[in-house]
């Protein structure tokens, strides 16, 4: 069989609610719901670690963050782990990435097993990027996912015909602070955007420590909403701020729908020159986000937490000579799985990355049950202390049916204080019964014994993945080389 050409395109916080073939109640992108129609649609597609570093880091090198030590948006890529590009390169594979990288910018942790790249310093800027490369640095005029995309399409016309390519397209779009493409200009305008059901979350059976997380609405700074905020919404009176907080909702949604909408462009450009070019048959065209995103969700925005809408991950997959149109999987899979998958549909074995601990899920892209495989994905959040959103570092599991949750509180400093000690949290979700994640039912005794369950298999995952319980004060805490 002819090796496949795999097109990698991942965006930056793009909740799988804000893509219309996920059954968004907020905006239409035709171009993705084409790359499900016509390819598989992943329904249960989780990350390990909800934030941008750590994503990147275990997409790449098929593990979790305490092995590949990138477990902060603080740290710098390990350059020991090896990445899947690296061994397809090796392979006789064309390699290319271009857009954001966020692993680091030393010699060590610069992309690697890459025959061209352009990146962006950190998150880079939407107008007018600064991209490094290979040969340095340089500005490229426009708008950043113009640009990748640009970029992109350029790398597949200069290539070398007879040797399959692996793209990776890393749009920085949507991230934070949500600079929207001008030809938007009058889409999705505030006022008219659906607020999501659970907008209104009083959080009252939460962790201490998630109710007191910086991510409200209320939350979001002037340079996120841009509109001047009306002087009848300031004020501290509790409708005041419930007024407020709709209002910053209905424009922090109208510019990041807008950039998700540049981004569904790209795709469609991306296809369009892929059927233009005779290639779509044997292409692989993935479409994903590093994580997903509150959109107003339980009143919040940003990501960290494990709930679902931060937690899951679009995942859209294409590739006309094996996956059937119109596949729909609802096996639970993590970002940690995807090296392994593409190794295997390269014809690679997954265990040429040493360190793997991805599990491909190629045969059910073609069709195939899979009855044995393990139907939960472990989850840890390691930033104990992070400034600004002030998320607390957690763990657990998340099943078909149910989600446990611990947040440790080790050393946690927030709101205020650096030495204050919280005891331990815990909490449940019956997905099946709530699958809003409203109730927390750790305390319920009718779910003793599924929370011991869940306690468990938590526990059994961290010594198949070699992480480490939180076992009081005293436990070693991660270290990382920060970039
Ligand atoms: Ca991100």
């Amino acid at each position: 069989m002819t090796r496949p050409n795999i097109v990698f395109v991942m965006s930056d916080d793009h909740a799988a609610h804000s893509i219309s073939a996920y059954g968004s109640r907020v905006n239409t992108t035709p171009h993705m719901d084409r790359l499900a129609r016509e390819g598989a649609r992943m329904d249960a597609v989780y990350c390990t670690n909800s934030i941008c570093t750590p994503s990147r880091a275990s997409i790449l090198t098929g593990t979790y963050s305490h092995i590949n030590r990138a477990p902060s948006i603080y740290s710098e890529f390990d350059y020991r782990v090896r990445t899947f590009p690296e061994v397809l390169q090796e392979r006789g594979y064309q390699t290319a990435l271009y857009g954001k990288w966020h692993l680091g910018h030393t010699e060590v942790s610069r992309p690697r097993g890459f025959d061209d790249w352009r990146i962006y310093p950190g998150q880079g800027d939407y107008i007018d990027p600064v991209m490094s490369g290979p040969e340095g640095e340089e500005t490229f005029e426009g708008y950043a996912t113009d640009i990748v995309t640009r970029q992109s399409l350029d790398f597949l016309e200069r290539r070398d015909p007879e040797r399959p390519f692996c793209l990776l397209v890393h749009h920085k779009a949507p991230h934070r602070p949500w600079i929207p493409h001008p030809r938007y200009e009058g889409m999705y305008e505030a006022g008219t955007i659906p607020e999501p059901e659970t907008m209104w979350d009083e959080h009252t059976m939460r962790a201490q420590v998630v109710r007191e997380v910086a991510m409200q609405l209320d939350d979001l700074r002037p340079t996120d909403y841009k509109d001047e905020l009306p002087a009848e919404l300031e004020g501290d009176a509790e409708e005041a701020r419930r007024a407020r907080s709709a209002w910053k909702y209905q424009r922090y949604m109208r510019d990041y729908l807008r950039c998700v909408q540049a981004v569904d462009d790209s795709v469609g450009e991306i296809l369009d020159h892929l059927d233009e070019t005779g290639l779509a048959e044997n292409t692989i065209v993935i479409y994903t986000s590093d994580q997903g995103f509150f959109l107003g969700d339980h009143g919040w925005f940003d990501k960290r937490l494990m709930l679902d809408e931060s937690l899951t991950m679009p995942m859209l997959v294409r590739w006309p000579a094996q996956i059937a149109a119109g596949t729909r999987l609802s096996d639970i899979v993590s970002n940690v799985d995807f090296a392994a998958t593409l190794l295997e549909a390269a014809g690679e074995d997954p265990g040429s990355l040493p360190d793997q601990q991805g599990r491909s899920f190629l045969r059910q892209l073609r069709g195939q049950q899979v009855p044995d495989w393990l139907q939960a994905v472990y989850y840890r959040y390691w930033e104990h202390d992070d400034p600004e959103h002030h998320a607390p570092a957690h763990y657990g599991v998340r099943t078909p049916t149910h989600k446990y949750i611990r947040y440790y509180n080790d050393g946690l400093g927030t709101p205020g204080s650096s030495d204050r000690i919280m005891p331990v949290e815990d909490e449940l979700y019956d997905l099946v019964a709530d699958p809003r994640e409203m109730t927390n039912v750790a305390a319920d005794p009718a779910y003793a014994e599924v929370l011991e369950e869940l306690k468990a298999l938590t526990a059994e995952l961290q010594e198949q993945y070699g992480d480490a319980p939180y076992e009081g004060p005293d436990t070693p805490r991660l270290e990382w080389p920060t970039a």
